[in-house]
């Protein structure tokens, strides 16, 4: 991430207004803009359509992604349908075994309607992947590091071979942010956010992005994002352009944390297992530390105690809230066998790796020794 850009997404719509020069850029929450006559309508008409505030943001994202356009919705997910809305009846979409739960949700349903075909596979296994391949798919998605056990995917490998057999690649970048991890410089065609998680920041408001890296891919999302109505509402843009302003901030503060964190967690012996890719014994730690330029903030660590010990750790935290989302200014611990892999079924999860005495922590920007004194003390009264 260059300096600049950072800069250029502080100073984004500062002091553009004409009419009375209000530093930070208005809020336009009109639903609707007056033509100037007949046939003769002026930059906006109607707010699914186009809306300054929403086009601003979009704008934001887009130069820091390095796209040739974003276009924000209305959640992560609808930005999920949004790409989706590119298929054709059962063209074949090939995505991570272990991808969010709502992603995985959406495609399984249309799937069984028989909308799409679907094969979720291990994107580290490149033989499995290379067969997959073979059935010709339209998208491949990719998400990396995953949830909850941070496991790394190599995007340059995985957009070379699905490039071979023309299927366009999307990444859902929402772990890392723009800031640590920049998938359209190593071959993807989409970058894809949850933007209620870091970019907004700050855990009040639910949207999503979907970033293009051409003209025509992005005019095409533009089309279906008005036609399906799946634009965002502009005074969550507005509050996720404020959110955005302060991201590089944030998350080198988080990574800063959850770093120490990591490393104080693989040091105790009540703790089995630590998944951070910046730890060398990460698996992915190699992968991770080419295509990204951080480790982040996100982390997960089985407890040797199992269900007891969790619900007796989790009770005597006082700076980390019991809550599911991720990447917000406030320090999260989330209990995934419960909570955001509950849907599945025991064995799906045990064959996931999702034990019942794996937490996941979203590092905030609390004081970290108090976040590290707090795990100190819950981890004593195990
Ligand atoms: C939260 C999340 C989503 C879905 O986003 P919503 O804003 O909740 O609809 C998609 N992908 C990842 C990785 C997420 O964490």
């Amino acid at each position: 991430m260059s300096s600049q850009l950072i800069t250029n997404c502080v100073r984004s719509g500062i002091e553009s207004d004409l009419q009375h020069g209000s530093v930070i850029p208005p809020l336009y929450l009109s639903a609707n803009y007056a033509f100037e006559e007949i046939g003769k309508k002026r930059e906006y008409d109607y707010t699914r359509s186009g809306n300054p505030t929403r086009n601003l943001l979009a704008e934001t994202l887009s130069q820091l992604e390095g796209g040739k356009g974003a276009v924000v919705t209305s959640s992560g997910l609808s930005s999920v349908t949004l790409l989706l809305q590119l298929l054709r009846q059962g063209d074949l979409v090939v995505a991570p075994h272990d991808c969010y739960g709502g992603t995985w949700r959406l495609l399984n349903a249309l799937s069984q309607k028989e909308q799409i075909k679907v094969i979720f596979v291990n994107q580290n296994n490149l033989e499995e992947l290379k067969k997959v391949l073979e059935l010709k798919p339209k998208q491949v998605w990719i998400e990396t590091p995953s949830n909850p056990l941070l496991r790394i995917v190599d995007i340059e490998k995985v957009c070379e071979l699905a490039h071979q057999v023309s299927a366009q690649v999307i990444v859902d970048n929402t772990f890392l942010s723009p800031i640590l991890q920049s998938p359209l410089k190593l071959g993807a065609d989409f970058v894809l956010h949850s933007t209620t998680k870091y970019l907004n920041g700050h855990s009040d408001v639910v949207g999503g992005c979907v970033i293009a890296n051409s003209n025509k891919d992005f005019e095409s999302l533009s089309w279906w994002a008005n036609a399906s109505g799946l634009t965002g509402a502009p005074f969550d843009s507005w509050l996720t352009l404020r959110g955005l302003r302060t991201l590089e901030v944030r998350i080198k503060r988080q990574q800063e944390s959850a770093f120490k964190v990591a490393e104080f967690l693989s040091e105790q012996k009540k703790v089995k297992n630590v998944f951070y890719p910046g730890l060398s014994t990460h698996e992915g730690h190699h992968i991770a530390k080419n295509q990204q330029k951080g480790f982040g903030a996100m982390l997960s660590f089985e407890l040797s105690g199992g269900i007891c010990a969790v619900k007796n750790f989790v009770a005597n935290l006082k700076c980390f809230s019991l809550a599911e989302s991720l990447g917000g200014i406030e320090s999260l611990v989330a209990h995934p066998a419960t909570m955001t892999h509950a849907s599945m079924t025991e064995e799906a999860r045990k064959t996931a790796g999702i034990q019942d005495g794996l937490l996941r922590l979203s590092i905030g920007i609390e004081e970290k020794e108090d976040l590290l004194c707090d795990i100190k003390n819950a981890l004593a009264q195990i």
